[in-house]
């Protein structure tokens, strides 16, 4: 009997961290970063393109992003329109970043295209630069359209007064990573993310996260929303930093709404 529970416990013992690396595994291939990536070291942005083949845009990709904006070509661009609904909120810290899970049928249209809003994330300090600017934040807006091209919408965050939306999120945002807390009597609009004026910034670019793909039309709106140093440092406490560097042009002209 004593050999017997010996055996099991020893068993158990030496299953216990198998069974724990199966799944954070397991957890970590759910949210699209099976392999190990991070903003700094060993495994950092000038690494990501060596971490596996799927990677490999990251260094050898011509449209990368973010982009420092400064250079722009001044034309006339198609307004976006916003068509954002109510939605239980569904937050998430996926070990990268703080993101909110968008429900169905929230879509934004530029010209003639439509693109659905799949959910929204934030980084730090901001991705893009404007001349050379960089911001404590950034959130993007990540739309699908149908050809399976996204619709990307930066907006920097600067420092002010205190946000309303991001109060809420705050409250309800979680140290552990890969677990979505859905919220349901918690109702938001991303809508009230936006500032008032929606002209931008357009570019041809990448996710600025591993595999990198460049399958992005990033628009950034030139008009930044405020939030509070609190609510920055609240962030950062979480993500001390989580933004690619600026990524060279290649070429590209970035256009600018008039
Ligand atoms: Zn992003």
């Amino acid at each position: 009997m004593k050999i017997l529970s010996y055996i099991v416990l020893t068993t158990a013992f030496l299953s216990l961290p198998f069974s724990f690396a199966a799944t954070s595994f397991a957890k970590s291939e759910e949210h699209g970063h099976s392999i190990h990536w991070s903003y700094e070291g060993e495994y950092g942005p000038e690494h990501w393109g060596d971490i596996k083949d799927d990677y490999s845009k990251c260094k050898g990709g011509e449209s990368q992003s973010p982009v420092g904006i400064a250079l722009t070509d001044k034309v006339k661009l198609d307004s976006i329109c916003f068509n954002y609904y109510e939605t239980p909120l569904k937050i998430i810290n996926n070990g990268h970043t703080i993101q909110v899970n968008y429900g169905r049928g929230s879509t934004i249209c530029i010209g003639n295209k439509q693109y659905e809003l799949l959910q929204f994330h934030f980084h730090n300090p901001s991705e893009h630069k404007i001349n050379g600017q960089s911001y404590p934040m950034e959130v993007h807006f990540v739309h699908k359209g149908e050809d399976g091209k996204l619709a990307v919408i930066g907006v920097l965050m600067e420092e002010g007064k205190s946000n309303e939306f991001i109060k809420t999120l705050w409250n309800n945002l979680t140290k552990e990573e890969g677990k979505v807390n859905t919220v349901t009597d918690v109702k938001i609009n991303a809508s009230q993310l936006l500032p008032k004026n929606t002209a931008y910034y357009k570019y041809d670019g990448s996710l600025t996260t591993p595999p990198c793909s460049e399958i992005v039309n990033w628009h950034v709106l030139k008009t930044p929303i405020e939030v509070s140093k609190a609510q920055i440092d609240r962030f950062a406490s979480i993500f001390k930093k989580s933004a690619r560097p600026i990524q060279p042009l290649h070429g590209r002209v970035v256009k600018e709404s008039e």
